[in-house]
């Protein structure tokens, strides 16, 4: 279990994996926060695949400022988010980047409230672009990170139906970011979840953080006595 002593030894274990383990992606080589607004926005409900990487690139390429996207027209914008469905999502950049022109001068702010006041932008996305794009120290909580916070601590009850939004689980997560270093650890417990935690048999014998699991330590212990 994760405690106060523990902690930093936890948070070492996860960043160190996340050395030799990150996947990389086109949205991770530029953390411009512009850009990891796009990312995010394509990746809501949406696993990554070809389709999320064209569609970044293109998006990009045509509207590299939110200037640009802020001027679209909208069937343009269609004709990228298409392949990946939920088509709304055209409309929703479109109105963001009006916003960002509008009302913040063409930037994309680093505060939380402003975030979310921004068309189609919830607790995920804002927390993914102050931790990613400005190193706040901010936590961020999805489906994924939820399952993993709930394994970890063993937490009971019922599994939340909106996780990012559980202010219990986001002051759990919080108490977990290291105070300077909040961009890899967030990426790094997004590929853990993606590579190990995953959300049916997780890989808790190669889990970096095995000995402070209470569901990884009783998996390993059950697979050590079955015959
Ligand atoms: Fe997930 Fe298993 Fe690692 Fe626990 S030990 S965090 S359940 S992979």
């Amino acid at each position: 279990m994760v405690t106060e002593e523990n902690k930093s030894i936890f948070q070492n274990k996860i960043l160190a994996w996340f050395v030799s383990e990150k996947r990389d992606f086109p949205w991770r080589q530029d953390l411009n926060p512009y850009k990891v607004l796009i990312a995010e926005k394509l990746l809501q409900q949406t696993q990554v695949n070809e389709n999320v990487i064209r569609a970044y690139k293109q998006l990009l390429k045509k509207y590299p400022s939110p200037t640009d996207l802020a001027e679209a027209d909208i069937a343009d914008v269609e004709v990228i988010i298409r392949p990946l469905g939920f088509i709304y999502r055209a409309r929703e950049l479109c109105k963001m980047a009006q916003e960002l022109v509008k009302i913040h001068n063409g930037q994309v702010p680093n505060e939380l409230r402003k975030l979310l006041d921004l068309t189609g932008i919830g607790d995920y996305c804002a927390r993914a672009v102050l931790s990613f794009s400005f190193d706040k120290d901010v936590p961020i909580v999805d489906t994924n990170v939820a399952r993993f916070l709930y394994r970890l601590y063993e937490i009971p009850g019922p599994f939340p139906s909106n996780p990012a939004r559980k202010k219990s689980l986001i002051e759990l997560a919080g108490n977990l970011v290291p105070i300077g270093n909040s961009r890899n650890y967030n990426l790094a417990i997004l590929d853990l979840c993606s590579k190990i935690c995953k959300p049916t048999n997780p890989n808790c014998l190669n889990c970096p953080v095995q000995d402070f699991c209470k569901y990884g330590t009783k998996q390993i212990v059950k697979k050590n006595i079955s015959p």
